[in-house]
């Protein structure tokens, strides 16, 4: 059945250009979602490939530049993003950054960027969208969280911290706004193929995969899959919910 008389769900996709949150900007275009990019305008060579790549996309997906770790750029952002193209229905966080070393060389430098982006981005930007969406009785939160956040890796007490914090952070929320008609949810990918898997070494990369059972790295499709089933309209049951998609490489209940 055709929706086309409905104004479209207006999407962010914070690390929209990147190697994920590209392919979750497709799917939720696909899923008749107006779709709206946001990351690092600094990022300029990534852009334009980007730029080329949703060119198909008939204006559905738009960027817009923003930092996540920056509270009040992003609530300026956020008002922008509503008058240029109606309120916000569905965000999803997907930004995110590795700053990797073991512990006891790992400088608070190394700690405290990555939390700036990993967690407090997901503080921001949540905290601009979730009293629209409240107030209008819909919303669909998405974080990517990281099966590393649920295992523990070595190298990444950072990240591994911020990931499962952004998991006990859309508990909490899903709690706040669960009579509100808003949803919020983590997807916790396990090692997909992207840029930022493929700065592994050789030798760990293919040791991460012989301990995946599907027997190969995720695509981001699959993760994007995840995202636009959380995201549908018809998804309102779900919230607080914890979605892994990795291959069966961490199992659990
Ligand atoms: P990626 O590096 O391709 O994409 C991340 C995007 O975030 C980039 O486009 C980057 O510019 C953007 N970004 C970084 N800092 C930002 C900031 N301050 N403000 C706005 N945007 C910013 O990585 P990816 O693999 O696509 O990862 C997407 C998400 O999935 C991340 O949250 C990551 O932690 C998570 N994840 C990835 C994997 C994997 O295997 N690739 C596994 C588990 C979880």
């Amino acid at each position: 059945m055709s929706h086309s008389a409905l104004p479209k769900r207006v999407a962010l996709v914070t690390g929209g250009i990147g190697g994920i949150g590209t392919e979750i900007c497709r799917q939720l275009a696909r899923a008749g979602r107006q779709v709206i990019a946001l990351d690092l305008a600094s990022r300029e060579e990534r852009l334009a490939v980007f730029r080329d790549e949703v060119a198909g996309f008939d204006g559905a997906i738009g960027f817009e530049p923003a930092d996540v770790s920056d509270f009040d750029g992003c609530r300026q952002q956020v008002e922008r993003v509503e008058q240029r193209h109606g309120s916000i229905d569905i965000l999803v966080n997907a930004a995110g950054i590795t700053r990797d070393a073991s512990l006891r060389k790992m400088t608070p430098q190394q700690w405290h960027e990555l939390m700036r982006v990993n967690l407090d981005g997901v503080f921001n930007m949540c905290r601009h969208v979730v009293e629209g969406m409240t107030a209008r009785g819909f919303g669909r939160i998405v974080n990517i969280s990281s099966v590393n956040g649920q295992t523990g890796q070595f190298g990444q007490t950072n990240y591994s911290a911020a990931k499962a914090g952004v998991h006990g952070f859309s508990m909490a929320l899903a709690r706040e706004t669960a009579r509100k008609g808003v949803t919020v949810n983590t997807v916790s990918p396990g090692y997909c193929d992207t840029p930022m898997v493929a700065a592994v070494p050789a030798e760990i990369r293919a040791q991460i995969i012989a301990g995946i059972p599907v027997g190969r790295l995720g695509a981001p499709a699959d993760i994007a899959r995840a995202v636009a089933f959380l995201s549908a309209d018809d998804a309102g049951y779900i919230t607080g919910a914890n979605l892994p998609v990795n291959g069966g490489y961490f199992m659990s209940f």
